[in-house]
C-alpha cells in the first residue's frame, strides 16, 4: 500500500484535477490512499466565515457564495454541465457549511475547526466523484473515522495507538466488503476526528503530517508529496533563480531543515514515517515522470550543497531584568515558562550577563500577552522587521555573498549550520 498527498495548488482547477487524475490512474496496481487538502486557498476563505469573524450577514454570504460559486464552477466544468449525485452531495455541503457558519460563536478554536473542516471534505467529495466518474473505482473516506486527536482544536494531538486501530480496522473492512479490486482510498488531509465525534484539525498546512499518520498506521510501502517544484531544492525558488535539487535527504536532516523553516514539507511529517523507516518522496505534479527527491534512511544530502532557508517578519527581542540583577538561571526559568504557556517558538537566542535575546516571528497579540506577563519584572525592548536566513554547509565565501551590505543583528555558527538575523 502506498499514500499520496495532494495540496491546494495541486487541485486548484479543472485542469489540476485531470492531472491528479492521470497521474493516480498511472501508478501500477497497489492499493493507493489519497489524502487531499482543500482546493487553492479555500482555506483562507473559510477562517474568515468562522462564527463571530465576519463584520456582517452580508460578508458571510458574500463569502460562502465565493467559495460555493468556485468550487461549483470546477464541478461544472468536470462534469460537462451534468448534475449527479456528486453535485447533489456539494449542494449540501455547502448547505451545511452555511448553516455551520451561522453557529452562535462559542469557543474560536473548536468553532474554527468545525467550518474550515469543510475545505477537505468538498474538495475530497468532488475528486472522489469525478474520479469515479471517468472510470478509476475508488472509495470515500472519512479521515475522522481514522485519525483520532485529543479535544486540542486547531492542533490536536494525535493519539497514535487508537489511530492505528481504527484505520487498520476501516481499511480491511473495505477488503471485506471488496468495494473495489484496485483499492484506491480517497481522503482528507488537515482534519481528524475526537472521542467525542467533533472534528479537529492538526495545524494549518497539516495535509502531510496526515499522510505521514496513515502511512505509519497502514504500513505504507512509501509516502508520496506531490508538489509544484520537482523536489527538495536547496533554497526556495522565490529567493534563488538557480535552485539545486537534493535527491537522497536523510530522515533528520529533513527534520532539521524542517524546523528551521523549509516549507516544502509540514515539521511534523517526517518523524512516524522515520520510525518505521518508510520513505518519503518529493515528486512534481507537473512532471511526474521526473525523478524528485527522496527523505530515508541515508547517510547524508546527495549532493552535498549549501542549503539556505530564509525566514521573514522576525523580531529580536531583548529581555533584561530591572533590578539589576544579572541574567541567571532564575530569570530563564521564568521567561520559558511564559514563553512555553504563550505557546511562542523560539527561533534563534543568546544570552549575556544582562540580558537575554531572542528571535521569534511577529505576532501582535503574542508580543502583548508576553510584555505583560513580563513587565513587572523585566524590560523589553525588540526591532522588527527582521530576516532569519540559515545556511547549512556553509562557508565564509557564502555568508559574504547572502549578507552583502545588510547589518547583521545576531549571528551564531555551529559546525554544519550558521544562523544569521539581518535587518530587510
Ligand atoms: N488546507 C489546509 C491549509 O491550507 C491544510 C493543507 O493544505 O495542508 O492549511
Ligand atoms: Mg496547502
Amino acid at each position: 500500500m502506498r499514500v499520496f498527498k495532494f495540496g491546494g495548488a495541486s487541485v486548484n482547477s479543472a485542469s489540476a484535477i485531470r492531472n491528479v487524475a492521470h497521474i493516480v490512474n498511472h501508478q501500477g496496481n497497489s492499493p493507493l490512499v489519497v489524502v487531499i487538502s482543500a482546493m487553492g486557498k479555500t482555506t483562507n476563505l473559510l477562517e474568515k466565515v468562522i462564527p463571530g469573524i465576519p463584520a456582517n450577514e452580508q460578508e458571510r454570504t458574500a463569502l460562502i457564495r465565493q467559495t460555493k460559486d468556485y468550487h461549483m464552477g470546477i464541478a461544472n466544468e468536470l462534469f460537462e454541465g451534468r448534475q449527479n449525485a456528486t453535485t447533489q452531495r456539494l449542494e449540501q455541503l455547502f448547505d451545511a457549511l452555511d448553516a455551520a457558519s451561522r453557529n452562535k460563536p462559542t469557543n474560536y478554536n473548536y468553532d474554527y475547526d468545525q467550518v474550515v473542516s469543510f475545505g477537505e471534505i468538498i474538495s475530497t467529495t468532488l475528486i472522489s466523484g469525478y474520479l469515479n466518474a471517468i472510470g478509476i473505482d475508488n472509495t470515500w473516506m472519512d479521515v475522522r473515522t481514522m485519525i483520532r486527536t485529543n479535544e486540542h482544536y486547531r492542533e490536536g494531538i494525535v493519539d497514535f495507538e487508537t489511530t492505528r486501530r481504527m484505520a487498520q480496522e476501516r481499511m480491511s473492512q473495505l477488503k471485506a466488503d471488496g468495494e473495489n479490486s484496485r483499492q484506491i482510498i480517497i481522503t482528507q488531509g488537515f482534519i481528524a476526528g475526537t472521542a467525542k465525534g467533533t472534528t479537529t484539525t492538526l495545524g494549518r498546512e497539516g495535509s502531510d503530517y496526515s499522510a505521514s499518520i496513515l502511512s505509519y498506521c497502514l504500513d505504507a510501502e512509501n509516502m508520496t508529496i506531490w508538489k509544484d517544484v520537482p523536489g527538495f531544492l536547496n533554497a526556495d525558488p522565490k529567493y534563488f533563480s538557480d535552485t539545486i535539487k537534493i535527491n537522497r535527504i536523510p530522515f533528520n536532516e529533513a527534520i532539521e531543515l524542517a524546523y528551521y523553516g523549509a516549507s516544502v514539507i509540514h515539521p511534523k511529517t517526517v518523524k512516524p514515517i522515520q520510525n518505521k523507516g518508510i520513505c518519503l518522496n518529493i515528486k512534481s505534479f507537473i512532471n511526474p515522470d521526473a525523478e524528485g527527491s527522496v527523505i530515508g534512511p541515508f547517510e547524508s544530502i546527495a549532493p552535498l550543497t549549501p542549503l539556505y532557508i530564509f525566514k521573514n517578519n522576525q523580531i529580536l527581542l531583548s529581555i533584561q531584568p530591572k533590578d539589576f540583577s544579572f541574567i541567571a538561571e532564575e530569570n530563564l526559568q521564568t521567561i520559558f515558562a511564559v514563553l512555553a504557556r504563550l505557546n511562542i517558538k523560539v527561533n534563534l537566542m543568546q544570552n549575556s550577563a544582562l540580558s537575554f535575546s531572542l528571535c521569534i516571528d511577529y505576532n501582535e497579540i503574542l508580543l502583548q500577552q508576553l510584555r505583560k506577563a513580563l513587565e513587572s519584572d523585566f524590560r523589553l525592548v525588540y526591532n522588527s522587521g527582521l530576516q532569519l536566513i540559515t545556511i547549512r554547509y556553509y562557508n565564509q565565501d557564502i555568508i559574504d555573498r547572502i549578507v552583502a551590505g545588510r547589518t547583521i543583528l545576531l549571528q551564531q555558527r555551529a559546525r554544519t549550520t550558521t544562523q544569521l538575523l539581518v535587518e530587510n
